[in-house]
């Protein structure tokens, strides 16, 4: 089959791979019919990947059809609709089986919780995948869910929500969010659905703010954004922070900018061994700090309702689509940062 390869720093390449089989009597094999390029693949393809090893297929959000399950499989058949949560589980720890899936205990580093970071679990940027215990890592797509709002439920919306709900937003609240990106939009859409009054938002790319806006979101303008944040909210500071970049410079920004006692959140990867953090100022500030990755399982059902339900529409955030076979120049658009790129979804029978 074909599918994209990682070799190295800007070095994606569209290629013949071998196909990927059921190794074990839980796996399935999934055709992809939609897959995304995520933020997260652009650490890897800016040469800070998680796993030494090179030539392996990225990805971790598609959606497709079964083609193939293994004889433990009970709840997939072929040609059943899928989406692939981005975070794999093995269903037999106690945290996988309450949902938990970013935790689970086998894992023993991010090379095993998730797809295409590493060769040991081939990601989805391919015309097919394998998927491991298949009966808890393949989430039946309802018929009024597109495959657009679908890719982008696999990880970047749960990840918003995920944050969201550890900033513990309450109605009535001024929520910042840092780095309007697919999860920063998605983070605002989850804010006011949690009943956010305000929400205000980051970036250095003013077709983003501009893009957020048409969300409802407040753009806070200018050269220092903290200063303007404070501007916006009465001197205070927001109530809580949203960080959707993973940068030392943005964790910082969502620390200074957060009000008295307020909670900051972190989404965005980060892979600093040694963070700067003032603990004098933090510890007089009487700030809550959370980082974590999502575990898509656990928030799922309550985004995929949201969704049905219009209240969430994470369908705005795609902008491009792309052929398989274009993928290394999808990986360049995507890079780059271009005005009007947010999204880019892959489709791999082209
Ligand atoms: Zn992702
Ligand atoms: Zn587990």
């Amino acid at each position: 089959m074909k599918a994209l390869t990682y070799q190295g720093r800007h070095d994606i390449r569209y290629e013949e791979v071998p196909d990927p089989v059921v190794a074990s009597p839980t796996d399935a094999v999934v055709q992809v019919t939609a897959a995304g390029i995520c933020g997260s693949d652009l650490h890897i393809y800016g040469g800070n990947p998680f796993s030494p090893e090179v030539g392996y297929t990225p990805g971790h959000e598609c959606v497709g059809v079964v083609v193939e399950t293994g004889d433990q499989v009970t709840r997939f058949r072929p040609g059943d609709r899928v989406m692939l949560p981005a975070s794999v589980g093995c269903t037999l720890c106690p945290t996988c089986a309450a949902g938990f899936t970013a935790r689970c205990e086998r894992a023993k580093s991010m090379t095993d919780l998730c797809y295409g970071v590493s060769p040991q679990l081939p990601g989805s940027q391919a015309q097919a995948l394998a998927v491991p215990y298949a009966d808890i890592n393949l989430v039946r797509l309802p018929e009024d869910i597109s495959d657009e709002a679908a890719v982008v439920l696999t990880d970047n919306a749960p990840t918003a929500w995920y944050g969201c709900r550890r900033a513990r937003i309450s109605p009535g609240e001024t929520v910042l969010v840092i780095g309007l990106g697919p999860v920063g939009l998605m983070a605002a859409q989850s804010a006011f659905a949690m009943g956010a009054a305000r929400v205000l938002g980051v970036d250095l790319v003013a077709e983003r703010r501009t893009f957020a806006a048409t969300l409802g979101v407040e753009p806070v303008e200018g050269d220092d954004a903290r200063a303007a944040v404070r501007d916006m909210t009465g001197g205070r500071g927001p109530d809580a922070v949203v960080e959707a970049v993973g940068s030392d410079a943005t964790i910082q920004l969502a620390l200074k900018a957060v009000r008295q006692a307020g909670r900051v959140s972190v989404v965005g990867v980060s892979q600093n061994e040694a963070f700067p953090l003032h603990m004098g100022l933090a510890q007089v500030k009487e700030l809550e700090f959370a980082i974590g990755l999502c575990s898509v399982h656990y928030e799922l059902p309550v985004l995929m309702s949201l969704t049905q339900a219009g209240r969430i529409t994470p369908e705005v955030v795609v902008s491009h689509r792309f052929a398989l076979s274009e993928g290394p120049a999808a990986y360049e658009l995507f890079n780059s940062r271009a005005d009007g790129v947010h999204k880019i979804l892959l489709d791999p029978s082209r």
